[in-house]
């Protein structure tokens, strides 16, 4: 492990959650030689135990609550994801002038030798990061997805050493990982997303520019070449003083990856039907097990990720195996997972596409008559962009739960409407009378789930439950 930087040495590193990664960069810290204390709101046995554990090393554990003015005296405050940025605790770290960091910023830190590919973007970073590490270990080095995807960086620092990390990076952790210098960055595509927690899509994008916050010339960016945002973001760089300032175009080698230009490094060729990365052919479409053009593109931006990740990626002795990699790589949960076909009605769970522009790209990737279930908590955006590629397969949308007259406002008059309430079985049951044979029942619900589910994870599963009981 390497050693403590400099800065985190005297005073009190305070983390404050204690889930997965809270408690993994406490114990990274910890074994580092830092003073810390961590706080968690909760007091739950499992919790208890983990505070045990973490006293055992050291760490000045405490559950139940936080204590503010400590919190305010800290060197350094490292933040969990669950932990939403006004809570008091990091309330009183940013009015008292801490830095507050992720536990993504801790574990890079802290790690030795280990090269990553990031990964950001508005939609298809957890699929795009998940087919990177896929790739890289058909390639037959060993590496491990963390960050947003779901393992906390910490907890792969303290277990394993793997050659390569694919790192899915949301614009809340980029904005708080001030150390991230991947060895490839990627961004997958930008829209507005978020603007419950964001003033505006300035902000927003601001955020995801800090992927460029230490570009330097050995710096690799792949970026979506269909995507003028995407090309926007990268010529202005991590802007220091505000994204509405100009600073410099960042330093690095681009490459481009795009469904429509040949001109670019990694291109989708509609004529031959086939995905061409570094001048040659990789693969044929109808061999990726994927719905959608968006996955075309996901599938484009990791080949090229990793291909450029090492000039030895991309020897006609690789090549066979990335494309091998990509062969055998299926849909992630609820990202346009097919939950099963009953009585000619095919059932599509889309349930994390929780904004308008992964719907959008889901319906564009139906080709039978579509009934389409959208709804859930409000996020900001309208509806509307949806209502011209819906006609095309379209039979109706069922809007659904606090969002629905909004959803019924938007789109009401343009494409078949029927306004439902905030019960789910209720819901999948009229989809289910009107579905005919042939049909699709898809649930791609354009917002989050919060208002009638935990997470779009238990929001796609009973959608997969409902669904395999309906007649
Ligand atoms: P993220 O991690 O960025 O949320 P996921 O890979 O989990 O992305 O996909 C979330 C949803 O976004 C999917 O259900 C799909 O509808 C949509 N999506 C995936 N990839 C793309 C893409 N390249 N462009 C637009 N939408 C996409």
């Amino acid at each position: 492990m390497t050693a403590l930087p400099a800065g985190w040495r005297d005073g009190e590193i305070a983390i404050i959650g204690l889930a997965k990664s809270g408690s993994g960069a406490a114990t990274l810290l910890a074994r580092a030689g830092a003073r810390v204390y961590a706080s968690d709101i909760g007091q739950q046995a499992a919790l208890e135990a983990v505070a045990a554990e973490l006293r055992l090393l050291g760490v000045d554990v405490e559950t139940g609550g936080h204590n503010l003015e400590r919190i305010a005296r800290a060197k350094l405050v490292v933040a969990s994801p669950g932990v939403p940025p006004d809570a008091p605790p990091l309330a009183a770290a940013r009015n008292a002038g801490i830095t507050v960091v992720s536990e993504i910023e801790v574990a890079l830190r802290l790690m030795d030798n280990t090269r990553i590919i990031a990964v950001t973007g508005t939609n298809g970073k957890t699929t795009t990061t998940a087919l990177v590490g896929h790739l890289l270990r058909a390639i037959g080095v060993t590496a491990i997805d963390a960050g947003n995807i779901g393992t906390p960086l910490s907890e792969v620092a303290l277990h394993a050493h793997p050659s390569w990390i694919a790192l899915e990076m949301s614009s809340f952790q980029l904005h708080d990982t001030p150390g991230l210098d991947p060895t490839v960055g990627v961004v997958t595509n930008l829209s507005p997303d978020h603007l419950d927690r964001y003033q505006g899509v300035d902000d927003y994008y601001a955020d995801k520019a800090m992927l460029f916050r230490n570009a330097s010339s050995h710096s690799r960016w792949v970026l979506n070449a269909d995507d003028d945002e995407v090309l926007n973001l990268a010529m202005r760089g991590a802007a220091t003083s505000g994204y509405h300032e100009y600073t410099k175009p960042t330093p690095g080698k681009t490459h481009l990856f795009s469904l429509e230009n040949r001109e670019c490094e990694a291109y989708y060729d509609r004529e031959r039907d086939a995905l061409v990365v570094l001048e040659e052919v990789l693969l044929r479409r109808e061999e990726l097990s994927l719905f959608g053009d968006h996955n075309v593109a996901n599938a484009l931006a990791a080949s090229l990720a990793v291909m450029i990740a090492d000039p030895d990626y991309a020897t006609n002795e690789v090549r066979p195996r990335i494309a091998e990699g990509l062969r055998s790589f299926r849909a992630l949960k609820h990202r346009l997972e097919v939950a099963g076909e009953y009585n000619g009605v095919l059932w599509i769970n889309d349930s994390k596409a929780t904004n308008v522009s992964s719907t959008l790209v889901a319906i564009q990737g139906m080709t039978r008559p579509t009934i389409l279930l959208l709804g859930g908590r409000h996020k900001g955006e309208p509806y509307t962009a949806l209502a011209e590629p819906f006609r095309r397969v379209g039979k109706r949308v069922l809007a659904y739960g606090e969002a629905a007259p909004i959803i019924e406002s938007d789109l009401g008059g343009m494409v078949p409407v029927e306004r439902l309430g905030s019960s789910f079985p209720e819901v999948i049951a009229r989809a289910s009378e009107i579905a005919e044979s042939g049909d699709t029942v898809l649930l791609s619900p354009a917002c989050s789930s919060y208002d009638m589910f935990r997470n779009y994870e238990e929001r796609g599963a009973d959608f997969k439950r409902l669904a395999t009981r309906m007649p």
